[in-house]
């Protein structure tokens, strides 16, 4: 899932403040926590209180889109929506936003959220963690299929660094460090001597800005 969180409702609201009619649109795609259309009338009624204490109305519409990343579904879902819309919200990760700025040219799409990484959810409910930043070579098959690039506060593909203390990372003694669970993973699958393997440089040409599926 594409983790994100809510911008600041003031930030929101100077993104609007020019305009008055705006179309906020959700998302029901991979974007977590939900970010769909209950969650978009529940930002119009926030920002409409908001715009009351800057002697403001706005005039929203609300809607939702499958997938917002999808040229075809966000065009048919949003395009006889967007008429007489001045600008629109976008309730997505920051690929949906781009989508809407790219489709609707004539209408400026502002981001609602803040989009962190892509991550799961830990056995803890609610709490969501950095699991790949795709980085285009995937090397899990020689890590436990644990991530070194989003698990290691370093991103290092040959640790562990050495400062970790008690299991957690030494730069965030809250978060696990990522070297010493593909230590324990690989004693236990008795692939121990995978960490003996030199992994070169990451090729930063492998994040590349465009693929053929
Ligand atoms: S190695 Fe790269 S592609 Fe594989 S999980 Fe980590 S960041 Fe994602
Ligand atoms: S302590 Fe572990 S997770 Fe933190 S930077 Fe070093 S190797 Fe990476």
């Amino acid at each position: 899932m594409i983790v994100t969180t809510q911008k600041p409702l003031d930030e929101i609201l100077d993104f609007i403040s020019p305009y008055t009619n705006v179309l906020i649109a959700g998302c029901d795609g991979c974007t977590q926590p939900p970010r769909g259309l209950r969650e978009a009338k529940t930002l119009s009624q926030l920002l409409e209180l908001g715009g009351k204490l800057r002697n403001k109305d706005f005039n929203f519409k609300t809607t939702t889109t499958a997938k917002q990343c999808d040229y075809y579904l966000t065009t048919s879902a949003l395009k006889p929506q967007i008429e007489e819309m001045e600008a629109v919200l976008s309730l997505a990760c920051g690929i949906g936003v781009q989508t809407l700025a790219e489709l609707f040219t004539e209408i400026p799409a502002f981001p609602v959220q803040n989009t962190h990484f892509m991550g799961a959810e830990e056995r803890e409910a609610g709490i969501l963690e950095e699991r790949c930043v795709g980085c285009g070579d995937c090397l899990i098959a020689l890590t436990g299929g644990i991530c070194p690039v989003a698990r290691c506060s370093k991103g290092l593909l040959n640790g562990a660094c050495g400062g970790s203390k008690d299991g957690k990372c030494e730069l965030n003694s809250e978060r696990d460090c990522g070297w010493i669970l593909i230590y324990e993973q690989l004693k236990k699958q008795g692939k121990l001597q995978n960490l003996k393997e030199f992994r070169p440089p990451r090729d930063y040409q492998l994040s590349a800005w465009r693929v053929t599926t």
